[in-house]
């Protein structure tokens, strides 16, 4: 519970006024409703009893007793219209009473619920928020160990499963006690002995029930994990949909996906069947309180002092009835904030997860580069145990290109990523003109460079906006200017849309030239100083690589780039070529003096010869 209170702490603080109003219309709630039980008492008393006639009006008066005096007018009022009209028309008339407090009560139950739902939506909203700008901002690495299935169950259903806690733990905190105080503060004022009676009997029902609810914080942990599971099958196999066809897996992964489903399946009803239990259990121990509170009412009467009457007891049923639903609900609400509190945990698994890479608080600002960038002495390691680089130095001067070439492994595209701190390195340093990049502003560090991949990553929009990425200012012709820098003018106004054409899921309706070029057209616009190119032509075909090669081409006049090449004719004229091997940079120099030293960079260039 105490993982609950601050969690409200953390999200409540913005709508202490909608709990207030709750709280209150609650309050009210429960008056009217204990006033349109409670007036069934003069209406009993006097209509079916002759002895309990007021004929005499009390005088209001500030010292006299003011609701002993209003009791006693209504009385006398009831009995008026009693005696003149006839006992059918006062019934009428005590009735209208109890439609109007029925009405307010209802009203004011509405309201309740009706400022209880923006609370709820707001805070829901604020975590929704909270976990995207999180994913947003976590390193890229935090989602490798990560399922991603499992993170959109957080996103999602975790937050409904919170959803529904808040919506319960309101309930039980602005609700149910207000409810059950005024009741049974009305009950005593009746009778003080029963409601001792039926206060030590609730109790020992209430234990009982709770034994129910013990094991459903587990239980509901175990089955949002899976639904995690179940949502990473999904959306892999949507997005590899071709290779499942190609390689005839159908059979095996909706198999695969069916045993997933049975045993969240059956997580979830061993969940469904515990908490249904409370309901069943609470009404058939809820009955036999009533029973032996009536049992005991009864012989109260019958044996008494007069201090109870029918009339009365009546009204103490009517009321310790409506008390049953707010208990009951308050057992309910405890099994779903433990429910809820299971799901937060699992967000708080994002939430809470350390960003690593730490922004510098007064970080340099840097709007160009003057000079150089410089590897002294990198070493890095994804995992702590295998160095994927190896004390590798490299210097690359302002305005040359420098490729990177290498088997498949031998860590370039890390070495490349290190730049715009995608990953901290482990040992040694990065230097901007002579500055430690982490002394940088993370937002300007990244706003030197730009970035095409070997995948170019579109996201489901039009193309304009694919193009325009990022820059909020773009006019048309910004965009058509780029475009026509990376070759991609021509065919996409070709598209049934023009620049509007939706481009589908990460890119799908276009082919990989073309895809390739609008990410070209979107590092154009963002005219970087720095330009890190890996491998951007290799999963193309020779006829769209000359296109994308050549849009490249103009993009680097320049610039200062790092090129990553598979093909070696793309980068023959670069300053400078460094041949890395297992982590390290085993030979560097120009085309010709490494065909010339006739080491791994000959080699390469003789297969690719051949
Ligand atoms: P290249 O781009 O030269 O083909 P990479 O830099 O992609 O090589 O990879 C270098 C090594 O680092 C490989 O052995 C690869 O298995 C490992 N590696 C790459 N990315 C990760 C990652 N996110 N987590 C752990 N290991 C990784
Ligand atoms: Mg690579």
């Amino acid at each position: 519970m105490r993982y609950f209170f601050s969690f409200l702490r953390r999200y409540l603080p913005p709508y202490k006024s909608k709990v207030v109003v709750t709280f209150l219309c609650n309050i009210a709630s429960a008056i009217f409703s204990v006033m349109s039980v409670a007036l069934l008492i003069p209406i009993l008393e006097i209509i079916f009893q002759q002895d309990s006639e007021v004929t005499t009006l009390m005088p209001f008066s500030i010292d006299g007793d003011m609701s002993k005096a209003a009791v006693n007018n209504f009385y006398y009022y009831v009995t008026y219209i009693k005696l003149t009209y006839g006992a059918g028309f006062a019934l009428l008339f005590s009735g209208i009473f109890m439609i109007i407090a029925t009405m307010l009560k209802c009203g004011m139950a509405y309201a309740a619920s009706y400022s209880n739902v923006g609370l709820r939506n707001n805070m829901v909203r604020d975590i929704r928020r909270e976990i995207f700008a999180k994913i947003v901002s976590l390193p890229v690495g935090f989602f490798s160990n990560e399922r991603k299935g499992d993170i959109m169950q957080r996103a999602t259903g975790d937050v409904a499963e919170v959803e529904g806690s808040v919506m319960s733990s309101l309930d039980m905190f602005l609700k149910n006690p207000v409810l059950i105080i005024v009741y049974i503060v009305s009950m005593a004022i009746m009778s003080p002995q029963l409601t001792i009676f039926a206060f030590i009997l609730l109790p020992v029902a209430g234990s009982l029930i709770g034994r129910v609810g013990k094991s459903l914080k587990r239980q509901s942990r175990e089955g949002q994990e899976k639904m995690g599971v179940l949502l990473g099958i999904l959306e892999e196999t949507i997005g590899g949909l071709r290779v499942v066809k190609a390689f005839n897996a159908e059979k095996h992964i909706v198999s695969h996906y069916s045993d997933e489903t049975q045993s969240y399946c059956n997580i979830a009803k061993r969940l469904s069947r515990r908490r249904d239990l409370a309901h069943p259990m609470s009404e058939f121990l809820g009955t036999i309180v009533v029973i032996i509170v009536v049992w005991f009412g009864g012989t109260l009467i019958l044996n008494g002092d007069g201090s109870l009457t029918v009339a009365k007891f009546l009204a103490f049923l009517g009321i310790f009835y409506q008390i049953i639903n707010p208990a009951k609900n308050f057992s309910t609400a405890f099994y779903n904030i433990q429910k809820g509190m299971a799901a937060m945990e699992r967000i708080d698994k994002i939430l809470l997860a350390d960003d690593h890479i730490f922004e510098n608080a007064n970080g340099k600002p840097i709007k160009q580069l003057q000079n150089c960038i410089e590897y002294r002495n990198v070493t890095f390691s994804y995992n702590g145990e295998i160095d994927v680089l190896k004390n590798v130095s490299l210097t690359v001067p302002k305005g040359k290109m420098i490729a990177l070439v290498g088997q498949s492994g031998s860590g370039k595209s890390t070495f490349v990523d290190l730049l715009p701190r995608f990953w901290d390195i482990t040992q040694g340093e990065i230097l901007i003109d002579g500055v430690n990049i982490k002394d940088y502003r993370l937002h300007d560090l990244r706003g030197l460079m730009g970035n095409v991949n070997q995948d170019a990553l579109l996201f489901n929009d039009t193309i304009y906006n694919n193009i325009a990425f990022g820059i909020s200012n773009a006019t048309q012709e910004d965009v058509e200017r780029a475009a026509r820098i990376a070759n991609a003018h021509e065919f996409i106004l070709a598209q049934p849309e023009g620049y509007q054409t939706n481009v589908g899921d990460r890119g799908s309706k276009l082919s990989g030239g073309q895809r390739q070029r609008i990410s070209i057209a979107r590092a154009v616009l963002r005219n970087p100083e720095i330009l890190i190119l890996d491998e951007a032509t290799s999963a193309l075909d020779t006829e769209s690589e000359r296109l994308v090669q050549d849009a490249l081409e103009k993009l680097l006049v320049g610039r200062t780039s790092l090129v990553i090449a598979h093909r070696l004719s793309t980068i023959r004229n670069a300053d400078l070529i460094c041949v890395f091997h297992e982590g390290q940079i085993v030979e560097t120099g120009t085309h010709d003096e490494l065909v010339a030293l006739g080491g791994y960079y000959k080699k390469l260039h003789d297969m690719q010869a051949l």
